[in-house]
């Protein structure tokens, strides 16, 4: 039945797209063959943009549940990271009940993390290969990235205006993975006021997709080393942007 239904959802995925049909992961299990810019999975209701109201998750509650096979100690793990996501934010997770018709549902198949974006009243997916422990997809700072694709966001270096602060080195890249520096228009994405985010949980590192072991990613301004693609804590604009996509009464950020 989990089978089945991820092929069901995979094959609602954008036609030029091709499905992920050897499931693998190489260097980063962010950068998953096959996944819209290697860890979305995409359907055609949700693409258009996190600024739409209609998808993000209703009160600000995610509903989740955890497939067979997720252990205690994972679970544990998980819970820790959405913790981390609601003291920042007026977001909640709760697990959902047999009766609750939408909801995340997070396996831990092989292949890689990845997740849908945004709200869809319909069974969402995060899954997150079941790697060892601050390793691989089972690191707090990668969970806390896909769980903020469940919330409604979309990678930083997509945003319109990206190519005034980055440029996308497209010769280092890999040939089968351009489609992985898409970029979306203003009408796609909503950035809340906010500006160009090098150190957003939500940026991709500057070598994704590396053909060559190049940069593929190149800022335009001098940034801290190790900033952009860090995935060791949301950035206080990562938090404002939730909480003003989540109409949060009070900002919760500290800075
Ligand atoms: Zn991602």
């Amino acid at each position: 039945m989990r089978t089945f239904l991820v092929l069901a959802l995979l094959a609602m995925i954008s036609g030029s797209h091709t499905l992920p049909t050897v499931v693998q992961w190489e260097e980063d299990p962010e950068q998953t063959p096959g996944f819209f810019e290697g860890d979305i999975v995409l359907r055609p209701k949700s693409r258009n943009c996190m600024s739409n109201p209609s998808q993000h998750w209703p009160d600000g509650i995610v509903y989740y549940k955890f497939s067979e096979g997720i252990d205690d100690v994972r679970k544990d793990f998980i819970r820790n990271a959405m913790n981390i996501v609601e003291e920042g934010s007026c977001v909640h997770f709760k697990e959902a009940d047999d009766d609750q018709p939408y909801f995340v549902n997070i396996t831990g198949n092989p292949g890689g993390c990845y997740s849908t974006v945004g709200f869809v009243e319909d069974i969402s997916i995060l899954n997150l290969h079941k790697h060892d422990l601050n390793t691989g997809c089972y690191r707090t700072g990668k969970i806390i990235h896909e769980l903020l694709h469940t919330l409604g966001f979309y990678h930083m270096q997509s945003t319109y205006d990206r190519d005034d602060y980055i440029r996308i080195a497209y010769e280092n890249v890999k040939p089968d993975f351009v489609h992985d520096f898409a970029k979306y228009s203003k009408d796609f994405v909503e950035d809340f006021g906010e500006k160009y985010d090098y150190g957003s949980i939500m940026h991709y590192s500057p070598h994704a997709f590396s053909a060559n072991g190049a940069e593929t990613i190149v800022p335009l301004q001098e940034i801290r080393e190790g900033l952009m693609g860090q995935r060791e804590a949301l950035s206080t604009v990562d938090l404002i942007k939730l909480n003003k996509m989540y109409k949060c009464p009070e900002l919760q950020v500290k800075d």
